[in-house]
């Protein structure tokens, strides 16, 4: 379908990420139908975006009667056959094979031929992934980054079966919304995850060898390399069980052993120590 001619977006799953895709795309004009399973999910993600758009207009980056056009531009839904009419499709259900197949099937049986479907996932093989519809042609990656309505960067992955035409809309799109699409192609972890994982895994080992404390190694690379956080910091803000699940999809993927867990990132998920989310990872959160 041509980019010009499309007005609305579903997006499946309302969740830390799906909202924040839902915000991106009503902010730049879209209508937006998002969807979750129960009205409790949606309630929290509407909840979520209203605040976020708060904060974008204390920021100067909306003006305050944009909020209510914005929030007028959503339709929260728990039902499947409500994306329908939906002209390009992102898909933002948890990182678990077996409901993304539930997902897309069921999205491919009622969406229009012609309609893309794109996928947030940030580890799972594009590739895959496509296989699973019966629009391969028409699958793409974008990966969003963590939160949506801050983040420049969006990954346009090809998965081998996507088509140019697929693939250049989806680009397009991602202008459309204000954001810096790169273009890379499907392998474990994409580049984002690629590059970024092992220096947090190696960070970690820093910190089991003693070589530096969490502080100290995270100081070094704001302070050296420029970076915004540390990468401890930015591995307790992911999550460390995320962290170390995203390793073993590039050992399994790729087959050298560099790409190992560090067992104190591991023995820090065994403790239950997720980082912010659990209130203790590297750093105590209150
Ligand atoms: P999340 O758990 O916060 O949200 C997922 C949401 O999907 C939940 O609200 C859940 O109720 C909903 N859901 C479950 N089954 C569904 C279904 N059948 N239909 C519609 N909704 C359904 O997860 P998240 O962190 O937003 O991650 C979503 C995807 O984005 C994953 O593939 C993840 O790998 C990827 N991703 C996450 C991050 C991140 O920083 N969290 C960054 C980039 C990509």
């Amino acid at each position: 379908m041509n980019f010009a001619d499309m007005k609305t977006v579903a997006v499946l799953g309302a969740g830390t990420m799906g909202n924040g895709i839902a915000h991106v795309f009503a902010r730049s004009g879209f209508k937006v139908i998002l969807r979750d399973v129960e009205q409790r999910f949606l309630e929290c993600g509407m909840e979520t975006i209203g605040k976020n758009l708060d904060r974008e207009i204390k920021k100067g980056k909306i003006a305050e009667a944009e909020k209510g056009t914005v929030l007028g531009r959503l339709r929260p839904v728990t039902d499947m056959g409500a994306i329908a009419v939906a002209d390009f499709v992102v898909e933002a259900v948890p990182e678990k094979i077996e409901i993304k197949r539930t997902v897309l099937g069921e999205a491919d049986g009622i969406l229009r031929p012609e309609v893309i479907i794109a996928s947030n996932t940030s580890s799972i093989s594009m590739t895959a992934l496509a296989a699973l519809t019966k629009r391969p042609d028409r699958f793409v990656g974008m990966h969003f980054m963590n939160p949506v309505p801050v983040m420049a960067l969006v990954e346009v992955i090809r998965a081998l079966q996507t088509s140019d035409a697929t693939f250049e809309t989806t680009m397009k799109l991602a202008e459309k919304l204000e954001k810096k699409p790169v273009a890379v192609n499907d392998a474990p972890g994409f580049v984002s995850n690629r590059v970024l994982m092992p220096l947090i895994n190696e960070a970690a080992y820093c910190v089991m060898e003693g070589v530096a404390t969490a502080e100290a190694v995270d100081a070094v690379m704001k302070l050296g390399m420029n970076h915004p956080m540390g990468p401890l910091e930015l591995a307790d803000f992911i999550g460390l069980d995320v962290c170390v699940d995203i390793m073993h999809v590039l050992q399994e993927g790729l087959g050298d052993p560099k790409y190992r867990a560090c067992p104190l990132l591991k023995k820090y998920v065994a403790a239950g120590w997720l980082g912010r989310k659990s209130g203790r990872g590297f750093y105590g959160y209150s």
